[in-house]
């Protein structure tokens, strides 16, 4: 099984799966690229995975579905371009020989989805939309502090080799943030310094792992000692773990 990000946009990864024949396509934002890693690579398109309705993630699944006459999945309480199969927390989806359970993960929107597949190549594997970035999380537009807090935490209770493919390149930009939440984090500052590289060369900083994230990211360490008392800086009245993320998200909102 080959896994590739194609890049769209100016920070997107559509991220596409195959077997050398066949492939399934996740979140494609944009119809284009996709059609053209298709030809390049001579597959034929099956499936569709949708993680949530934002246009950067679904723009390109009707012109991609006429085409091609992939299956598209999605998730049953966001308006998708259908006509596709609705799914929510607990279903399972079949795509190129794998078994994808669906997570919700409400926080980024109130309907998010993500898909799970427990085994690929002996690692598993997690499409995640923009509930959990390498560094970071997605930003809370229709869900609340304590829904995105308890999305993050099953991902992070996903086996630590899981393979991790986020949608945005926003790793640079969330280690900044994570490096003044957590300054004195070795683990931090040694993975700063390693997708430095990886940007320099223009090269991705993903996919990522469950466990590379548990050590370095601020929104997966929210109750840790140092980011708790990261937090109370930043929000003296942040007394739990849900006001705490609270603080650590709105922090992050207007870190500049
Ligand atoms: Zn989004
Ligand atoms: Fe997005």
């Amino acid at each position: 099984m080959f896994l590739t990000p194609i890049p769209a946009f100016d920070d997107n990864y559509l991220w596409m799966l195959d077997d050398g024949r066949r492939a399934l396509i996740v979140d494609p934002g944009d119809a284009a690229p996709v059609f053209q890693a298709l030809q390049d690579r001579q597959l034929q398109l099956e499936s569709i995975l949708v993680t949530h309705h934002h246009a950067d993630h679904t723009g390109g699944v009707e012109a991609l579905r006429r085409a091609t006459g992939a299956k598209v999945f999605g998730p049953a309480r966001e308006r998708i371009p259908g006509p596709f199969t609705p799914l929510a927390d607990g279903d399972t989806v079949q795509a190129l020989g794998l078994n994808f359970q669906v997570i919700d993960v409400p926080g980024h929107t109130a309907g998010h989805i993500a898909f799970f597949a427990p085994e690929r190549d002996g690692s598993p594997l997690l499409f995640c939309g923009d509930t959990l970035f390498s560094g970071g999380c997605g930003r809370l537009f229709e869900g609340t502090p304590a829904q995105m807090l308890a999305s993050l935490d099953r991902l992070a209770a996903l086996p630590g080799n899981t393979v991790v493919c986020c949608t945005h390149e926003y790793t640079m930009g969330n280690l900044r943030f994570a490096l003044a939440v957590e300054p004195d984090n070795k683990d931090l500052i040694g993975y700063h310094a390693r997708c430095t590289a990886l940007r320099n060369n223009g090269e991705p900083t993903l996919p990522t792992s469950i466990d590379q994230e548990l050590l370095i990211n601020p929104f997966l360490r929210t109750r840790h000692p140092t980011v708790v008392a990261a937090a109370r800086r930043f929000d003296p009245a942040a007394h739990d773990e849900n006001t705490q993320f609270a603080a650590i998200r709105q922090w992050k909102n207007q870190f500049k």
